[in-house]
């Protein structure tokens, strides 16, 4: 008899989880609350304009993505970001600065002081700290490259990546490979020359040199082409909890009002954590514990659309971000239009401004109007441009990221701890393995692999008994 896996939240990690165990013959079923599939994933097509609400792009850092899109037969939907997306800009000092992409534009660069560059190339030279472990983001790039590259290259780089505060943020959890460059080779420099050689081996890009994807419905396109070809996605289906009976698990959901069970032999969360601490706290209320300690800060993502005759910044690049130093209201934008094709109508050019964030969740104390305009105001005065807005969307976030912060040490090991204390149960997700689209779905891959291990495992052994 074939072995049945449940695997609960229809995001980008439970789907792909699910497709590739359905892919090596085992009897798959997703719930998912929601109507749609996809998370975090959500576009939408309106007046001419193509929002992500959530992830704008993904990057190909590993092959499983491209396998997953031939597969669910979507090679033709994909599109790759155009070059001008390379250019990626930084605010300081109320203009924008390219962020230097080599040796020559570095030295050229008025983004960092001469001293702050000189302060860069002592970096080989400075030691190994004795509390790596411990340490945050903010005063690992302190002590290795010096406060200035702190405050306008890593700190507003976190802020891209995880909204996040390089204070808080564990080098160690957050930031891994940039941890093993100091653990494994004593420093960033010495480290990268090595690490590229290793990836080489092994066929992964680094995330500087991967491919920036989408499609051309926007991301959406591949939860929904995953959900296509699974055999058995069960949407607008609240999971309540999951109990352990003897070999197996039952996971008990709500299906209008109606509550309904699901036994099965693995069950995979792939939910978010502070979800996944109510389902699984029957079964270990200190796994809850730890999961509800992921702090996840609110995020809004708002979606302009103007004349292009009106804006007057070249639009040349992915978009920009801004260091903390700079006092905005914003963390930064992403030039949807410029990236991708087909993002807004041909004489109109769209942008998706992100706010708050763990650096600033204050800011949703201010009346959202009010603080719409204030983000509107920095947002045409840095851009140039001249007109109001033609089209607006929003969506506020209450939990957006889950960040990575000083401590997550512990969790992660309490999960490795709950996962070989529960044979056949696997936690999954954006908050273990690194929250973007990309490791959401390499981790997909290392997930299926050890749930399939440990079924065939199982099966022969209860087919000796
Ligand atoms: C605003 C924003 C911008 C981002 N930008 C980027 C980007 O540009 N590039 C990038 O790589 N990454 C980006 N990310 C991160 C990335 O999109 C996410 O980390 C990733 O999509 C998470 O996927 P997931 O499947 O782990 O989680 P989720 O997408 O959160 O999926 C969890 C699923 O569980 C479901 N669920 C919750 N509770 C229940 C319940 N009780 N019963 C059943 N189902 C339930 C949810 O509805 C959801 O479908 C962004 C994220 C956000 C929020």
């Amino acid at each position: 008899m074939k072995n049945k896996i449940v695997v609960l939240g229809a995001g980008i990690s439970g789907l792909a989880t699910a497709f590739q165990l359905q892919q090596k013959g085992f009897e798959v079923t997703v719930v998912e609350r929601n109507k749609r599939p996809g998370g975090s994933m959500i576009s939408e097509r309106k007046e001419g304009f193509l929002i992500d609400y959530g992830p704008n792009s993904g990057l190909e850092m590993t092959p499983v993505i491209r396998k997953l899109v031939d597969e669910a037969g979507i090679t033709e939907q994909m599109i790759y970001a155009n070059e001008e997306g390379d250019k990626r800009y930084i605010l300081r000092n109320g203009q924008l600065h390219p962020l230097p992409m080599s040796p020559p534009q570095f030295l050229k660069t008025k983004l960092f002081s001469t001293s702050a560059k000189l302060r860069l190339l002592a970096e080989p030279f400075v030691g190994r700290s004795n509390d790596g472990y411990y340490q945050s983001i903010a005063e690992f790039v302190r002590r290795r490259l010096g406060s200035e590259f702190l405050d306008y290259a890593i700190n507003p780089f976190v802020a891209g990546v995880y909204a996040g505060d390089p204070e808080k943020l564990s080098v160690k959890s957050a930031f891994p490979k940039l941890y093993a460059l100091e653990e494994n080779y004593g420093g960033l420099i010495k480290g990268m020359f090595k690490g590229a050689k290793e990836r080489k081996k092994r066929a992964e890009q680094s995330k500087q040199n991967a491919k920036m994807f989408s499609f051309k419905d926007g991301m959406q396109t591949f939860p929904e082409a995953l959900t296509e070809k699974l055999n058995d996605v069960r949407l607008e289906c609240k999971i309540k909890s999951v109990k352990k009976e003897g070999d197996s698990f039952i996971t008990i959901y709500e299906q209008g009002g109606e509550e309904k069970q699901l036994r099965s032999d693995a069950v995979i969360s792939a939910l978010p954590a502070y979800v996944a601490a109510e389902v699984l706290e029957n079964i270990d209320s200190e796994l809850a514990g730890h999961l509800k300690e992921i702090y996840y800060p609110p995020v809004q993502v708002l979606f302009l659309g103007f004349e292009k005759s009106a804006v007057g910044q070249a639009l040349d690049g992915f978009g920009y971000l801004i260091p903390q130093k700079e006092e905005q209201s914003y963390l930064g934008a992403i030039w949807s239009s410029v990236i991708f094709v087909n993002r807004a109508p041909e004489d109109k050019a769209a942008f998706t401004i992100f706010v708050g964030g763990a650096r600033s969740p204050e800011l949703f104390e201010i009346p959202r109007d009010e603080l719409f305009q204030k983000v509107l105001t920095e947002f045409k005065r840095t851009m140039e441009i001249t007109d109001d807005p033609v089209f607006i969307a929003e969506k506020f976030w209450d939990k957006a990221i889950p960040q990575y912060n000083l401590g997550y040490v512990e969790h992660e090991n309490y999960f490795n701890k709950f996962e070989g204390e529960n044979p056949g149960l696997f936690l999954s997700g954006n908050y273990r393995g690194g929250i973007s689209v990309g490791d959401c779905v390499k981790n997909s891959e290392i997930v299926a692999n050890k749930v399939s291990e440990y079924l065939n495992t199982n099966k022969n052994k209860n087919s000796k008994e």
